[in-house]
């Protein structure tokens, strides 16, 4: 299985809490205006890479935790449901995913929600940029939340974290 990547950060801080391996996909159809990264939305950008190779590329690096962004994941949902269940299985790694998708409209649909149950916090919904504000941490705008999908939080409590939101 094939992930169409644009990019893949290594020991980045600002992806999420400590350091971390990002994975930048490409492809997004939400198009919100104002998007930081408006050359990710073409779903033929980047260049095609294995799932297993992506996940020794994360597996090299003992220090760093996961981050999954884009571009929308959720475009590629069958091949990041893939490496984040074998990240999951086979490493102790938190994995943080950016979609301009709410989490509503994730659980809605079965097909995006398989990647729910091996993501650690979701960052959803799509950026406004009427309400952008850049002092949030992680986040363009205060409509997209930091939701924690499992237990404790792996970091200290962050403003505007939605914790242990119940999976469908
Ligand atoms: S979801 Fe993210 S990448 Fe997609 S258009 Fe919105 S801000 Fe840009």
């Amino acid at each position: 299985m094939e992930i169409r990547v644009l990019d893949i950060l290594h020991q980045t801080m600002a992806d999420g809490p400590g350091f971390r391996t990002a994975i930048y996909c490409a492809g997004c159809a939400h198009h919100c205006k104002g998007c930081h990264n408006p050359q990710s939305w073409n779903f033929g950008g980047g260049h095609k890479m294995d799932v297993e190779d992506l996940l020794a590329i994360v597996k090299a690096d003992s220090l760093s935790d996961v981050t999954f962004s884009g571009g929308d994941p959720f475009y590629q949902v069958d091949a990041f449901t893939e490496l984040a269940r074998r990240i999951k299985e086979e490493t102790d790694k938190t994995i943080w995913c950016w979609t301009g998708f709410t989490l509503e409209e994730i659980q809605a649909d079965p097909h995006l929600a398989q990647l729910l149950p091996w993501l650690d916090v979701l960052v959803d919904g799509p950026f406004i940029l009427e309400q952008r504000d850049t002092t949030l941490l992680f986040r363009g705008s205060p409509n997209q939340r930091i939701i924690y999908l499992k237990g404790q939080p792996d970091c200290d409590d962050i403003p505007g974290t939605v914790p242990l939101v119940p999976l469908r």
